[in-house]
């Protein structure tokens, strides 16, 4: 079973990775703001348990 799995994956090796669309690898990672349509969700608010981008983070997200 798990044979199969591996065998799989192999064909996309750590070489591979860099022949995957990029659109597959930033989709996930670099979701936008729905606010700040520019800006990427890099930041994660604890107190919120959300993400947010820099300026939501600046804007929304002051703690201190
Ligand atoms: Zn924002
Ligand atoms: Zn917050």
């Amino acid at each position: 079973m798990h044979n199969q799995l591996f065998s799989n994956h192999a064909s996309f090796g750590r070489g591979d990775m860099n022949r995957w669309p990029v659109s597959k690898k930033v989709e996930v990672f670099l979701l936008k703001c729905d606010v700040h349509k520019e800006e990427t969700l890099n930041m994660f608010c604890d107190e919120h348990s959300k993400l947010c981008c820099a300026n939501c983070a600046f804007l929304n997200h002051r703690h201190a």
